[in-house]
């Protein structure tokens, strides 16, 4: 029988302890080799800053980092996809029956790929819908970045992107059992555990200072740097790099931006909505905001055609 309880990847304390330790070794790299340090006095302050901290323990950070059901939303939607794909694939006669390691790795893969691929499309849609931006802006309203605005977010926003990508999921996790004899595999549940881990530590460093540039392989497998251009405040990074693991989609559909070797932006949702002109600087502004201006919105679309204020 599957083991579901033991499927919640935030139910397994390996799965935020690893990535946190690889996190700390990928920066004391990142310090050796790529800032060329050798004063290992300064490489725990170049992995973790206090300054960027300080600032957003100030502003949201952890307040929202509390409140915030990210990990279990994005965890359960899995889980939830596979569940469904099991009595969907349960009830029908299977393409094939590949087996064995060949069949683990068919099923882990093809999961994977579709929910990257799922991941894309509703990161792209929070982007290119008025509604939908209105619940996605408060995590792109961080001016610095530190691993805690990762789930930095409004609840819906995280729900929406759930609901997006949960078909993907579905027909990916569908098509592997049927091509695989019908279940998942005895080795399955431990690789999805590994794809939920390297989803944690590539989501830290997504939203850390830490430049890490992957160049050409950014098409393939998007670095660090690539997240944190999303996040960039300057207009000619508008709509880049909406993907998380893999840089295909981005790269097929033309929104992949590789910056060149050092290049400087300023984090934030714009240029006009910096600082003191950020609508974002509580914990209260991020639930409460993306709820009044969504409701206003909703509010004239409805309003009969020919009505007026008085
Ligand atoms: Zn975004
Ligand atoms: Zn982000």
């Amino acid at each position: 029988m599957f083991g579901w309880t033991n499927t919640l990847p935030v139910a397994e304390p390996e799965i935020v302890a690893v990535p946190a330790a690889l996190f700390l070794l990928i920066g004391l790299l990142d310090y050796r080799f790529r800032l060329r340090g050798t004063r290992w006095s300064r490489a725990l302050a170049h992995v973790f800053p206090a300054e960027l901290y300080r600032r957003q323990a100030n502003s949201i950070g952890f307040v929202n980092y509390c409140l915030s059901l990210a990990l279990i939303f994005k965890g359960g939607g899995v889980v939830t996809s596979l569940i469904a794909a099991q009595a969907i694939a349960g009830a029908g006669v299977p393409l094939a029956g590949v087996g064995g390691w060949t069949g683990v790795a068919i099923q882990v893969a093809l999961i994977w790929l579709a929910h990257d691929f799922g991941n894309y499309v509703q990161h792209r849609a929070q982007h290119a819908s008025p509604l939908l931006w209105r619940f996605h802006r408060p995590h792109h309203s961080a001016e610095v970045l530190t691993p805690f605005v990762q789930i930095q977010g409004h609840p819906i926003d995280l729900l929406v992107g759930m609901a997006i990508e949960f078909p993907f999921t579905l027909a990916g996790a569908v098509l592997a059992l049927m091509l695989t004899g019908g279940s998942f595999l005895g080795g399955t549940l431990g690789g999805l555990g590994v794809v939920a881990g390297i989803g944690q530590l590539k989501g830290a460093l997504g939203h850390s200072h830490l430049a890490i540039c992957f160049g050409w392989w950014n098409r393939l497998v998007l670095a660090p740097v690539t997240h944190q251009i999303h996040h960039s405040a300057e207009a000619r990074h508008r709509g880049r790099n909406f993907g998380s693991n893999f840089g295909i989609w981005d790269w097929m559909f033309g929104t992949l931006y590789v910056p060149e070797p050092g290049e400087r932006f300023r984090l934030g949702l714009d240029a006009a909505s910096l600082g003191a002109d950020n609508p974002y600087r509580t914990a209260a502004d991020i639930y409460c905001e993306p709820v009044a201006s969504a409701a206003a919105m909703v509010g004239e679309a409805i309003r009969p055609v020919g009505f007026k204020d008085a």
